[in-house]
């Protein structure tokens, strides 16, 4: 991805979720981004879950997509679902630059 954002102005949008899943993923090396997908699957189940732990799910007959992950529930928890991926994101992004 080219941005014009310096890499503060970067971590600054991650930690207050104004960055998507896909956009953070860009900005990684390919070594962070594998693990850094592999922990944001990990906070999708985490939604997804909650999708249908208040008995409200996303379609009548339950959530769409139980055991995976829950675009509804995503899109539903968005700010605090990109949150909880920039704060996965951080780390790795500041160690990326260092070795850089
Ligand atoms: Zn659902």
């Amino acid at each position: 991805m080219t941005t014009e954002y310096s890499s503060a102005q970067l971590m600054s949008l991650a930690e207050r979720g104004m960055l998507d899943k896909t956009q953070l993923a860009d900005l990684l090396p390919e070594e962070p981004r594998s693990a850094f997908l592999a922990a944001c699957a990990e906070v999708e189940r985490e939604f997804t879950h909650d999708c249908a732990a208040d008995g409200e799910t996303c379609l009548p007959a339950g959530c769409a997509l139980e055991g995976e992950s829950c675009l509804n529930a995503l899109l539903a928890a968005a700010p605090e679902y990109n949150k909880a991926c920039g704060r996965l994101w951080l780390p790795l992004f500041r160690s990326s630059k260092h070795t850089a």
